[in-house]
């Protein structure tokens, strides 16, 4: 067990976990079965898993966006393509959110489930009152900002960290020994992360055979049908959204004048989309991006506003998942979404992409953000908890592949894209060597 890949892992689990679910729905009701393996061990282990998750996703969020913003760190020279991109990467979660619930709602995974199919699993899910979109939007400048981060305000915690880090960059020098001590903590809690994902196998098999002993046919094809309703909505945003992105906005390669390719960018950046999607991590894969987008012609410099800012703030992917599993869960309780409920999903998945540090599961644990801004409860989350491996890693590869895109765009318009690299069908081979050479030439040209 231990000589298998996490994402192996994963898998087993998930596999394991519906079985054991599905042969716990053929024993007999009694204590064995319901007091001490579904309502004992199963949820013991499952209920310590997401309390696992949930101490981590305070510190987590606050100190990666501390460490994203002040990724920029020449604000100057650097602040033109990073509002740029800053912009671009915001903007561009709207459509994504938009056409996620449009596949939701149109498809509808949830329709034919009853109540009593999940009745058993929620007893009686308790609907709070949708606070209104200015009640949202003024509850995101915290009056008390330690009551923020102790009471888990993940908007309020946002906000603190973009103000933090803003703050850092613009004192400067003074400010750095706090900047290196955020990129130290950042370190700390990747490593709880990364430890909390080490028994992440065991806290989905929990999840699933508990949720699967549970659950009646229906939900499970519900459960289904939500998986393959966010791989589809994934696709339809990668072909056409990225497809039209790169035709309007880059156009032609001037080195060739033919178009750019999305077969291009996917063949130079297979190495970053491969890793995203076995780690579901973006954080973790930022070293291959980078050379990825280097192999694509992207100026050093550009690569390196362009990917670490990408990791924090552009999660297309992410948003895509979000938005799915919001529309998702109202109907699976029932909930009928108005007008105002759907902007606010928009507008609260925008800034939970913004929240999400590229590590597994990041995207899930937002979520519960996005359902409470509109009043679905939070325990929803535990429906879809244990099939999210199956959409994280997807939706992982996109939020790197629109790194790509969004970064050819702002990067053949300010000139930092080599469009000769572009073409060239051999990687940079020696990035080490490469390196040392534009050092110097910088170095000379200082002199
Ligand atoms: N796993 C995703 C990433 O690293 C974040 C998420 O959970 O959606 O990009």
């Amino acid at each position: 067990m231990s000589k298998m890949s996490l994402t192996t892992k994963m898998l087993v689990a998930l596999v394991l976990g519906i079985a054991t679910g599905f042969i716990l729905q053929q024993v007999p009701p009694g204590m064995v079965r319901d007091t001490i393996i579904v309502g004992g061990v199963l949820f013991f282990v499952g209920e310590l898993f997401l309390n696992l998750i949930w101490m981590v996703v305070v510190p987590l969020i606050f100190v990666s966006l501390v460490v994203g913003v002040t990724s920029i760190t020449d604000p100057k020279k650097v602040g033109r393509v990073g509002g740029k991109l800053a912009g671009i990467y915001l903007l561009s979660t709207f459509p994504a959110i938009g056409a996620a619930m449009f596949f939701g709602t149109v498809l509808d995974p949830a329709r034919g489930v009853t109540e009593e199919s999940i009745g058993a699993f929620m007893a009686e899910p308790t609907i709070g009152t949708p606070p209104g979109v200015l009640q949202i939007l003024i509850g995101i400048v915290p009056r008390n900002p330690f009551a923020a981060l102790s009471g888990g305000q993940t908007l309020q915690v946002i906000f603190i960290a973009i103000a933090i880090g803003l703050a850092i960059i613009a004192v400067g020098e003074a400010a750095k020994p706090v900047r290196e001590l955020f990129i130290a903590l950042n370190e700390v809690i990747m490593k709880i992360v990364a430890a909390v994902m080490k028994v992440a196998p065991f806290g989905v098999f929990a999840l699933l055979a508990r949720t699967f002993s549970l659950l009646g046919i229906e939900a499970i094809l519900a459960l289904i049908g939500f998986v393959l309703v966010v791989w589809l909505a994934l696709a339809f945003h990668t072909i056409f959204v990225y497809g039209a992105a790169l035709k309007v906005f880059v156009g032609k390669d001037p080195h060739t004048g033919q178009s750019i390719k999305m077969s291009t960018l996917f063949k130079k950046g297979a190495p970053a989309l491969a890793f995203a999607f076995s780690s579901a991590s973006s954080a973790a894969t930022l070293p291959v991006t980078m050379r990825c987008g280097r192999n694509m012609g992207f100026s050093r410099e550009m690569a390196s506003i362009t990917f670490p800012m990408g990791v924090t703030l552009n999660m297309d992917g992410t948003a895509i998942f979000q938005g799915v599993a919001a529309v998702f869960l109202a109907s699976f309780l029932g909930i009928t979404l108005d007008a105002g409920q759907i902007m606010t999903i928009l507008i609260t998945a925008t800034l939970a992409t913004l929240g999400a540090a590229g590590v597994p599961g990041a995207g899930m644990i937002m979520l519960s953000m996005v359902l409470v801004s509109v009043g679905i409860p939070i325990e929803a989350i535990a429906f879809i908890f244990g099939v999210d491996r199956i959409v994280d890693m997807p939706r992982t590869a996109i939020n790197v592949f629109g790194d790509f895109v969004y970064g050819m765009i702002v990067g053949k318009q300010e000139g930092m894209i080599d469009f000769a690299q572009y073409n060239n069908p051999t990687d940079l081979a020696q990035f080490a060597e490469l390196e040392a050479a534009e050092d110097a030439a910088l170095a000379a040209s200082r002199a």
